[in-house]
């Protein structure tokens, strides 16, 4: 069987996280490692290994993780001064965890990219 990835460690409770948001098909923590003041990944429950991998029946999916990372923004007071979302693809962008995930970051002036 393939090996879990870190996100699926701290969704069935093997790796310790916060999770601050979680419904059917999504969740939300704090990166481990941020870049900002506020660095969230919103991630799906069901594994896709890279955004290469997604299909269309993923696009609900993929809409909630943007309406999501929408609702977190302002929970945590940065709809209004501005935030950053992402997602990472492959090597040339440096992904590290092969399990799709959105970062939003902000919460401070972030450089230009
Ligand atoms: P990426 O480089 O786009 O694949 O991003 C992976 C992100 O996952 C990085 O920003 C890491 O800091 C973050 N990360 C890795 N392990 C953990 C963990 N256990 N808890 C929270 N964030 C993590």
């Amino acid at each position: 069987m393939e090996n879990k990835s870190v996100f699926e460690m701290i969704l069935s409770g093997d790796l310790k996280s916060d999770i601050i948001y979680e419904d059917n098909q999504i969740f939300a923590i704090h990166d481990i490692n941020p870049i900002a003041k506020i660095h969230i990944l919103i991630i799906p429950k069901k594994k896709i290994a890279t955004i290469n991998d997604l299909s269309i029946d993923d696009i609900d999916l993929i809409g909630s993780m943007f309406l999501c990372a929408k609702d977190l923004a302002k929970k945590f007071g940065i709809d209004q001064s501005g935030y950053r979302l992402l997602f990472n693809t492959n090597d040339d962008a440096m992904q590290t965890v092969f399990h799709i995930h959105l970062h939003l970051i902000g919460g401070e002036k972030l450089k230009n990219i």
